[in-house]
C-alpha cells in the first residue's frame, strides 16, 4: 500500500501533467513515482525509499545532488540580478565570465559561445547557423545535413529532425526537409540484416561504419552536403560506444569534403568520458560542439553551442545572424555553470574519471559480462551499456513483445536502482563524483535485478 501523500500527489500528477515521453494510459493506471529529495548519488521519493540514481536524473547531475556551492551561486546571483537580456549590445556578467571560461576549457579552436537553454534549443541554433555559414560564403546549395538512425539530437522540430528515432519522426511527419540519416555503428544491429558482416574486427567495422556517411554524401552531392552531426557515444539510442577507428575516419571523410563536423556534446560534454568533452575521447576536431545538461549538472537548464574560430569568421563577415532566445546567457543560469565547472576544476574531476573512476567502473561492469543473460557489457568512462539475450549461447536476441529492458528496469527500481531501458539494452550514466564503494553497489544492485529479470523469463 502506498501512502495518503504519495497517492494524493499521484491523482494530482495523473489528472494534470502532461509528461514528456510518457504513455499516459500507462501512467494513470500505475501511478507515478515521485521524487523528492536527493544526495550525493541518491535519490528519495514519497514512500520513503532510498534510490541509487545511475542516471543522473536524465545524463546531467554529474557533480551529484546537494552541492552547495552550486545553489549559493544561484541564490547570489537571483539576489542581484535574476534576469537581463543579451539582445542588442547588452551583455550581463556570469555569460561573460563563462563564455571565457568555456573557451578555457574547450578545444583550441574554440573561443565563442551562443547560449541556449536546452539540447534541443542548441541544435535548433546549429541548424540555422551553419546554413547561414554556408549563405554567407556563396554556397547556398549546401543545405544538407546528414546524421544517424538511432542518434538523439532533442525534441524540438529541428532536433527531433536530426536525431534518427523513427518514434519520433512517425509523429508530427519528420523528419524536415534536408536532413538524412546514416545507419549507426552499432554492430550487433546491423549484422541482424547483414550476417556476411558477422566476421569483421571492431576495427574494421568502425572503417566500414564510417564510410557509409561518405557513400550518402555522394548520394546527397558533395556540394549540397552542409554538415554532418553525431554523439561521440550515442547514449539516448542505448550507449552504443564506437570502435575506436570510427570517429577518426568520420574526420577524414568530412575533410575530404569540406563538411562541417557538429559534435553533440550534451551526453558526453563536461567529463562523461574522462575528458572534458567526447569529441577529445574519440580523437576529432569539431567545427561546433553543442552542450547543455552536465554544464550546470542539471541543476538549472542551460544549453548551448561552441562555434569554432573558421565559422565566426565567416558569420562575423556579415554583421547580424537574425537568431536569439530570451533566456539566451541567463543570468543566474551562466552563475551556476561558473561555479559547477569551477567545482569540476577544483576536484579534477574530469582526470578522477579517466585515471579512477572510469577504469574502476569498466572492471566492476564489465564484469556483468559472466551473467547468463548479459552480452556486451561495456563502458566508456562515466558510461556504461549492456544488451540482454534470449539464448546467450546462441547469440539469439529477444523480441520486443518480451519487454525485457522494462522488465529489468523494473527490478533494478525495485532492488533501488535507477537503471534506464532501451529496447533490449540496459545502460547507465552515473554521477561523475560516484565513489568505488558506491559503484560496487550499483554493480552488485544491477546483478540482482539482472538475476530477478532471468529468474522471470526461464
Ligand atoms: N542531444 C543529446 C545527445 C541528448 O542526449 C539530448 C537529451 O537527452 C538532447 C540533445 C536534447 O537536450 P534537451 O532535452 O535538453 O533539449
Amino acid at each position: 500500500m502506498i501512502n495518503t501523500k504519495t497517492a494524493a500527489l499521484q491523482k494530482l500528477d495523473s489528472a494534470h501533467y502532461l509528461h514528456p515521453f510518457t504513455d499516459h494510459k500507462d501512467l494513470a493506471s500505475k501511478g507515478a513515482r515521485i521524487i523528492t529529495r536527493g544526495e550525493g548519488v541518491y535519490v528519495w521519493d514519497t514512500e520513503g525509499n532510498k534510490i541509487l540514481d545511475g542516471m543522473s536524473g536524465l545524463w546531467c547531475v554529474n557533480m551529484g545532488y546537494g552541492q552547495t556551492e552550486l545553489v549559493e551561486a544561484a541564490t547570489q546571483q537571483m539576489t542581484v540580478l535574476p534576469f537581463y537580456n543579451s539582445f542588442f549590445n547588452t551583455s550581463v556578467e556570469p555569460a561573460i565570465e563563462l563564455a571565457a571560461l568555456l573557451a578555457e576549457i574547450t578545444p583550441p579552436q574554440f573561443n565563442h559561445v551562443f547560449y541556449s537553454s536546452s539540447g534541443s534549443e542548441s541544435n535548433d541554433t546549429i541548424l540555422r547557423m551553419v546554413r547561414r555559414y554556408w549563405d554567407i560564403k556563396g554556397e547556398k546549395q549546401r543545405k544538407t545535413i546528414i546524421s544517424r538512425k538511432n542518434g538523439y539530437h532533442g525534441s524540438t522540430v529541428a532536433g527531433a529532425s536530426l536525431g534518427g528515432m523513427t518514434g519520433m519522426h512517425e509523429q508530427g511527419d519528420l523528419p524536415i526537409p534536408g536532413i538524412v540519416h546514416i545507419e549507426q555503428p552499432y554492430f550487433r544491429e546491423v549484422v541482424k540484416d547483414h550476417p556476411e558482416l558477422k566476421d569483421l574486427s571492431e576495427d574494421e567495422f568502425g572503417v566500414l561504419a564510417a564510410g557509409w556517411l561518405e557513400e550518402k554524401i555522394l548520394e546527397v552531392g558533395a556540394d549540397k552536403v552542409a554538415a554532418f552531426i553525431g554523439e561521440p557515444v550515442q547514449g539516448a539510442g542505448g550507449v552504443i560506444i564506437p570502435p575506436k577507428t570510427y570517429w577518426p575516419e568520420i574526420q577524414r571523410i568530412c575533410d575530404k569534403y569540406g563538411i562541417l563536423l557538429i559534435s553533440d556534446e550534451v551526453i558526453c560534454g563536461f567529463g562523461r568520458l574522462g575528458t572534458w568533452f567526447g569529441c577529445e575521447t574519440m580523437g576529432t576536431k569539431p567545427d561546433f560542439m553543442t552542450f547543455a545538461k552536465g554544464v550546470t549538472s542539471g541543476y538549472i537548464p542551460l544549453g548551448g553551442a561552441m562555434v569554432s574560430d573558421r565559422v565566426v569568421d565567416v558569420l562575423y563577415q556579415d554583421g547580424d545572424f537574425n537568431h536569439g532566445y530570451t533566456y539566451s546567457g541567463h543570468p543566474v543560469a551562466c552563475a551556476v555553470a561558473v561555479a559547477n565547472i569551477k567545482l569540476m576544476q577544483k576536484l579534477d574531476l574530469v582526470n578522477r574519471v579517466k585515471n579512477d573512476t572510469g577504469p574502476y567502473l569498466k572492471q566492476a561492469f564489465e564484469s556483468l559480462n559472466d551473467h547468463p543473460l548479459v552480452a556486451d557489457a561495456k563502458t566508456e568512462g562515466m558510461v556504461a551499456g549492456l544488451v540482454m539475450l534470449k539464448d546467450k549461447a546462441n547469440n539469439t536476441p529477444f523480441d520486443d513483445d518480451d519487454n525485457v529492458g522494462m522488465i529489468c528496469r523494473g527490478h533494478c527500481f525495485d532492488n533501488g536502482l535507477v537503471m534506464r531501458a532501451v529496447g533490449d539494452r540496459m545502460i547507465i550514466a552515473p554521477p561523475l563524483v560516484i565513489s568505488h564503494a558506491e559503484i560496487d553497489e550499483l554493480v552488485r544492485l544491477a546483478r540482482l535485478a539482472l538475476d530477478a529479470t532471468w529468474a522471470d523469463l526461464k
